[in-house]
């Protein structure tokens, strides 16, 4: 019955309702004070935290210790008979606070929509981010602090990319942690690519070094809207980077009726050049980074007495690649 209660006005019910029946649900004591019946965002797998009462949901009866079970006596009742609406709460940090306001948001709660977005302002991108989106976004930042986890930068990665690291956000989730990195994310995006470039800087050749700042950045790039803010810096910074290794020149190889075609045009050229490209493609949104994702081989040559400037070549860019590139982070 409870189930019902829960999931009668979401389209997703019966696959959410699957999945959930067989973990443990979470509840607020104090949201259940206030009405009685279950709430549809204890049972997000990213809600931890009741942003109405800013506590953490419980999971556990204080009672007899057992996990909270979908099939109990009533909506506030343990199967021992306790009731939830006695349970104490403790208290979530402002960014466990900040994330459920925006998760709220996301699912239709306008007044935690607006609340976050006096946080956070309201021209912040993560507001042009679908949910779906941000968590893509946020599993790649965790898998990329994972591999330097191996190398024991993990520490340092998150002094130096989540400004306030302390043993308090220590306890917070992935999501809330990358949350948090939104807040100031000008900066923190800056800091995370200023890092990674000086990481490869000492130990790598300078090819490795340039592909794979290139990589990252095109990776990073990849989990944005073209015309987002984001993608915006990602791209000044890629172009900086390119003319900081002196490549000035691109070029662009592919083949048309089994005849090699190729152009070249100044990097600085490229922003005047990209709409033409688009056009052909079908109006695909397209910028520097795209353009890389979209090719099949990407080679440097680098300046030398051959070459008086570095040039990167794009072998056989194809909008399908693009569209399969993108449907994978943009679901
Ligand atoms: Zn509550
Ligand atoms: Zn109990």
């Amino acid at each position: 019955m409870l189930k019902s209660i829960a999931f009668g006005a979401t389209n997703q019910g019966n696959a959410m309702s699957y999945r959930l029946y067989h973990r443990a649900t979470q509840l607020c004591p104090d949201c259940l004070k206030e009405s009685l019946y279950a709430r549809l965002l204890w049972d997000s797998p990213m809600s931890r935290i009741c942003p109405i009462h800013r506590c953490n949901l419980i999971n556990k009866c204080p009672q007899c210790q057992q996990l909270i079970n979908w099939s109990r006596p009533g909506v506030a009742k343990c199967q021992c008979g306790f009731d939830f609406r006695h349970s104490l709460t403790t208290a979530a940090n402002d960014a466990q606070v900040n994330f459920s306001l925006y998760l709220y948001g996301n699912f239709g709660q306008v007044e935690c929509l607006n609340a976050i977005k006096a946080v956070y302002k309201p021209d912040n991108p993560v507001f042009h981010l679908s949910l779906n989106q941000f968590s893509r976004f946020s599993r790649f930042l965790e898998a990329y602090v994972r591999v330097y986890w191996r190398h024991q930068r993990c520490l340092a990665l998150s002094k130096i990319v989540f400004t306030e690291f302390d043993s308090e956000l220590e306890a917070l989730s992935k999501d809330e942690l990358v949350f948090e990195f939104f807040q100031d994310w000008k900066n923190n995006f800056k800091k995370l690519l200023r890092w990674h470039e000086s990481n490869l800087q000492p130990r790598s050749s300078q090819s490795t070094t340039v592909s794979s700042m290139v990589d990252f950045l095109v990776k990073l790039s990849n989990y944005f809207p073209v015309r987002c803010s984001i993608s915006i810096l990602l791209e000044n910074y890629l172009m900086n980077f390119l003319s900081r290794y002196h490549f000035d020149q691109t070029e662009i190889i592919w083949t048309n009726s089994a005849k090699m075609r190729s152009i070249a045009f100044k990097l600085k050229e490229v922003q005047c050049w990209l709409p033409q490209m688009a056009q052909t493609w079908n109006d695909i949104e397209l910028n520097l980074a795209r353009l890389i994702i979209a090719s099949q081989e990407v080679r440097y040559l680098f300046p030398s007495e051959l070459y008086p400037t570095g040039v990167m070549i794009l072998r056989n860019p194809e909008p399908q690649i693009l569209r399969l590139k993108l449907n994978l982070c943009f679901h």
